[in-house]
C-alpha cells in the first residue's frame, strides 16, 4: 500500500451527475482518504460571504466555471491542511487544463504524484434525471436521490438522523445544461491529458451505486500499491 511519506492522490473525472461526490464519500471511508470537492469549498465560500465566494456565486448559479485563479487558490489552501496528509480524492478538480497543470506543479513541489485519474463513464441523457432528484443531509452531507437512493424514512438521514435536507440551487434543468456544456468544452479534454501521463483509468458509472463502488475500489486498491 502507499507509503506514508507520499500521500495518495486520486482524481475523479466525470460530468455533473456522474456520481463523483457519492463515490468519493464511499472511497473516503473505505480507504481512509480525504474527499476534496472544490464545489463544496466554493459553496462554503459563498455561504461565508468571502471575496472568493462573492466572485463565484453568480458564475456557479449560471452553471459556468469559476476562474482558475480562485479555484486553484481555494484548493491550494485546503491541500495544506494537516488531514490531507492522509491522501486525497479530488472531486470536481481539476476542471480545466490550466487547473491540471497547476495541480501538477503543486504536487511536484511537495514530491507527490497522481496515483490515478479515474473517469466515470456515463451517458449525458441520464444526467438531468440524476441531478434533478438529488439532495443532501444538511448535518452530515450524506447524498440521496428521490428515485435512486431515497432515505429509509422520508426526509430523515439514514446516517445521522438529521431532518434538514438541502437541494442545490444549481441542480435545475437549465443550469445542468450549461454545466454539461462546460464539462464537454473544458473538462473532458483532461481525459486525454491524464491518458498521456499514464494515470488514466475508467469505470462504467451507469449501473447501481454499490456495483460502481466495488469496481472503483478495485482500481483504487491497485493505484495505491
Ligand atoms: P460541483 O459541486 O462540482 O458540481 O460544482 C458546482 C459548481 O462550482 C460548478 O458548476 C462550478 O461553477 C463551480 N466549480 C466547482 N469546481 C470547480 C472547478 N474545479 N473549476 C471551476 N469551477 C468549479
Amino acid at each position: 500500500m502507499g507509503d506514508k511519506t507520499t500521500p495518495t492522490v486520486l482524481i475523479l473525472l466525470g460530468p455533473p451527475g456522474a456520481g463523483k461526490g457519492t463515490q468519493a464519500r464511499m472511497l473516503e471511508e473505505k480507504f481512509a482518504l480525504v474527499q476534496l470537492s472544490t464545489g463544496d469549498l466554493l459553496r462554503a465560500a459563498v455561504a461565508a460571504g468571502t471575496d472568493a465566494g462573492k466572485a463565484a456565486k453568480a458564475v456557479m448559479e449560471a452553471g459556468e466555471l469559476v476562474s482558475d485563479e480562485i479555484v486553484i487558490a481555494i484548493l491550494r489552501d485546503r491541500l495544506g491542511d494537516a488531514d490531507c496528509a492522509k491522501g486525497v480524492i479530488l472531486d470536481g478538480f481539476p476542471r480545466t487544463t490550466g487547473q491540471a497543470m497547476a495541480l501538477d506543479a503543486l504536487l511536484a513541489d511537495s514530491g507527490q504524484k497522481i496515483n490515478a485519474a479515474i473517469s466515470l463513464e456515463v451517458e449525458d441523457t441520464a444526467m438531468v434525471t440524476r441531478i434533478s432528484g438529488r439532495f443532501t443531509c444538511a448535518a452530515c452531507g450524506e447524498g440521496y436521490h428521490d428515485t435512486f437512493k431515497p432515505p429509509l424514512a422520508p426526509e430523515v438521514c439514514d446516517k445521522c438522523g438529521g431532518t434538514t435536507m438541502n437541494r442545490r440551487v444549481d441542480d435545475n434543468a437549465e443550469t445542468v445544461a450549461s454545466r454539461l456544456v462546460a464539462y464537454h468544452d473544458q473538462t473532458a479534454p483532461l481525459i486525454t491529458y491524464y491518458d498521456g501521463r499514464g494515470v488514466l483509468k475508467s469505470v462504467d458509472a451507469m449501473g447501481a451505486i454499490d456495483v460502481i463502488a466495488e469496481n472503483l475500489a478495485i482500481i483504487v486498491k491497485t493505484a495505491m500499491q
